[in-house]
Formats: structure tokens, sequence, C-alpha cells
């Protein structure tokens, strides 16, 4: 039997940014100390709960809307319809988040972009550039590495965009989100994250499982 309090929530940050997955328990846990609420989706359109409100609308779902998507926890007080999104209200105190620093997550934060030229290209033809380069005490952080194209890393040489005379498209920052975060929706119940996955996110996760055939 499937254990309800290990089933997938995704957490959103307050801007609506997914951020991380977490358990049905870490999830509750958060909404009765008021760190979160609940986020649910309903025809495109989505609407926001308090531990409280979602208690109330639990109740009802359980006698109008039950159906088999729907998992439920039983406490001697209350049923609770087992949230899939939750978005955290705090200064992200609660929930500590750390996007890694890795070739899939600079990618996807450039959007498989040249940062210089600004073409899209395919993952293969493009590399990692520390803007201003390591020989120059660049160092290896979010604010110094971009996604650039053979041609332009090389007209770039080992310069400053500046001593290039090149202009970068954006300022490199970190990501407040997990720009890769790979989920696979291949439950219904799931259903519902999509609504919070940007496309180009999502379409960048897809890709890394098939193999690159343009
Ligand atoms: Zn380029």
């Amino acid at each position: 039997m499937e254990d309800v309090l290990s089933l997938n929530v995704l957490v959103l940050n307050r801007s609506y940014k997914p951020i991380k997955i977490i358990s049905v328990k870490k999830a509750l846990i958060l909404l009765y100390k008021t760190v979160a609420e609940v986020i649910q989706v309903e025809d495109g359109n989505y609407a926001n709960y308090d531990f409280h409100s979602w208690a109330e609308v639990s109740a009802y779902k359980r006698m109008y809307e039950d159906n088999p998507e729907m998992d439920w926890v039983f406490t001697p007080q209350l049923t609770i319809n087992v949230p899939r999104v939750i978005r955290v209200l705090t200064f992200d105190k609660y929930v500590k988040y750390n996007v890694k620093l890795n070739r899939r997550n600079i990618y996807a934060r450039d959007g498989d972009t040249c940062q210089y030229c600004g073409k899209k290209h395919q993952k293969k033809h493009l590399n990692i550039d520390h803007v201003v380069p390591k020989v120059a005490g660049g160092k290896t952080i979010w604010e110094n590495l971009v996604v650039s194209c053979f041609k332009c890393n090389t007209k770039k040489g080992g310069r400053t965009p500046k001593e290039a005379g090149m202009v970068l498209l954006k300022q490199p920052k970190k990501p407040d989100f997990t720009p890769a975060l790979r989920i696979h929706i291949g439950n219904k119940k799931y259903e519902s994250w999509r609504q919070f996955l940007d496309d180009a996110y999502w379409l960048v996760s897809i890709e890394d499982e098939a193999p690159e055939n343009e």
C-alpha cells in the first residue's frame, strides 16, 4: 500500500517559482506552521488556502468530489486532502534550498542561448564561459559563468567581454529557483505541477531524456 505521507508535493517560492519537491509529511508541517499555503489548480486557475480553509475545503471535497486520484490524510479531528502544490510564504527561512551550480542548471538558466551572440544552439555546440577569465582572477560562480557558442568563445579568447569588444545579453546571476528541476509527471496526481513549470525549462528537462536528433 502506498504511503500517503511520503508522496510528493511541489514547493513554490513566493514568486510561484518551483524550488523543490518535498514529502506530504513535510508539506503538512509547513502548512500547519503557516509557513506555507496550499495552491489548488483548477482549470488553469489557482486558488490559495491556508491550513484551516484547506481543512474546510477538504471536508467538502471528501463528501462531493472524492476520486481515485485524490489522497487523504486522516487525523482524529480532521480529514485533509493531500495537496500537490504548496507555496512558501516566508522569506524561505524554513525551506532551505540551494540551486546547484552545475552545467545543467547553467544551460537551463541561459536557455541554451549564447549570452554573447544571442543564438540558441544545441547543447553540444555550447560551452560554459568564464566572463572574467580564470587567469584574470575570474571565479567559478553563478555571476561569472555564462553559456557561449564556440564561435563567440574563440572570438573572446582569454579576455574580458570589454577587452574583446563584446557585450553580454544580460548580467548572469544566481537563479532563485531551480532552472532544470527534473520532474517526471508520469502520474496524473501531479498534473497540476505543469502550471508552474516554465515551458522553456520544461522542454529542457524532457530533452535530456531523449537522444538529440536535430
Ligand atoms: Zn555566440
